[in-house]
């Protein structure tokens, strides 16, 4: 399990090792084809921050000759805004007085034909808060029956399950998962997610070893950028990364690094990372890994997610609710963060077309599976 290798990184020394790196070594960094953690930290220190031209020209290069021109269209669709946990940057947080929903499958079922109406998204993302007795895997197991139908390729952002619950949903038609660590820092951690579940920072982490186990097609992984630190975190999720697929190289990876948005109870951001710094880490992982999946979502703002389009990341949601039963003519509750970029799905593939890219709607690799 990741937690066992975690425990050999110790998060000041790694911070201190990455704060040392030199120009030297952002340029041995740059020369080699197979990057060890050591170069990662390399490319993400501010060393590295004078060599962004060359790092773009890099993470450009490895993800045209994997991905071609292309990028992966998705939507995300908010089952439950029903929590038990009290992550204090969230606006589903269970102290918050807002309402609550948990879809029923009808409602669900209108927001698939909502969405098929918006744009022809075949890739769904599934997002529900984390309250079991609400919404346990009977219900996510009814609702991906539901959806299944409506797309060809259907994700889940959810709890950590056990291996048995994840390899059970496969069979209703699950094909990735993902979750985010939030933050690696191990004695930080309970201060961001004091109560609940999610406040077991073990249980989190080996997470994405029992998807691997359950043999997901896919696993999503991230970090909240603006808890701690974020050079130590990415840093520790680019070993996490190295670790899994050395483990279950049968699985396909994605990350992702969502800068935090305002959300009711405002929550103000530890750390604040500015545009030059997301792309410093985009092309850090694109350089480190050549495969992986890099997202963009809604939350990051047109101009830069069109700059960013022809850079490095593979995949951008579009058109992004993040309200329950936001695409349909549900009332709207409480959103779990604004979203930056309001564009329609068109106008964003619209602008991908403008870069010379394909928006890619539809997930081939399902027929592979
Ligand atoms: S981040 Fe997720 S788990 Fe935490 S309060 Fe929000 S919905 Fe619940």
């Amino acid at each position: 399990m990741f937690s066992e290798e975690l425990k050999a990184y110790n998060w000041e020394e790694t911070t201190a090792r990455i704060m040392s790196m030199t120009e030297a070594d952002v340029r041995r960094a740059l020369t080699r084809r197979h990057l060890e953690p050591e170069d990662f930290m390399a490319l993400v220190s501010p060393a590295a921050a004078s060599h962004l031209e060359e790092m773009a020209v890099l993470s450009r290069h490895y993800t045209q000759e994997r991905f071609g021109k292309t990028i992966s269209m998705y939507i995300p669709m908010y089952i439950t805004n029903s929590c038990t946990n009290s992550c204090v940057y969230c606006g589903f947080n269970r102290n918050n007085t807002i309402e609550r929903v948990v879809l029923t499958m009808p409602q669900i079922e209108d927001e698939c034909k909502a969405i098929r109406n918006l744009a022809p998204f075949e890739n769904l993302l599934l997002v529900t808060g984390e309250n079991p007795r609400v919404a346990g895997v009977d219900y996510l197991e009814e609702a991906l029956r539901t959806c299944r139908p409506y797309f060809n390729n259907l994700s889940m952002e959810v709890m950590p399950l056990k291996s048995e619950d994840y390899a059970r949903l496969t069979k209703s038609g699950l094909n990735g998962v993902v979750c985010f660590q939030e933050t690696y820092h191990r004695e930080k951690y309970k201060t961001y997610h004091p109560a609940g579940m999610k406040s077991n920072f073990e249980w989190r982490l080996n997470g994405y070893d029992r998807m691997g186990q359950a043999g997901l097609h896919k696993i999503g992984m991230g970090v909240l950028i603006g808890l701690e630190d974020w050079r130590t975190d990415v840093t520790m999720m680019a070993v996490h990364l190295r670790y899994l697929r050395k483990n279950y190289w049968r699985t396909r990876f994605s990350v992702n690094f969502p800068r935090m948005r305002p959300a009711a109870g405002g929550y103000q951001p530890n750390t604040v990372m500015s545009d030059r710094e997301l792309a410093q880490l985009t092309f850090a992982f694109r350089i480190f890994d050549h495969d992986v999946d890099i997202s963009y979502s809604t939350r990051e703002y047109p101009d830069f997610r069109d700059n960013m389009t022809t850079l490095g990341i593979t995949s951008m949601s579009a058109g992004s609710k993040t309200d329950p039963g936001g695409y349909h003519t549900y009332p709207r509750s409480l959103e779990q963060f604004a979203v930056s970029d309001e564009r329609s799905p068109e106008e964003v593939a619209s602008a991908i077309r403008d870069a010379g890219y394909e928006p890619v709607w539809k997930d081939w690799d399902k027929i592979f599976d």
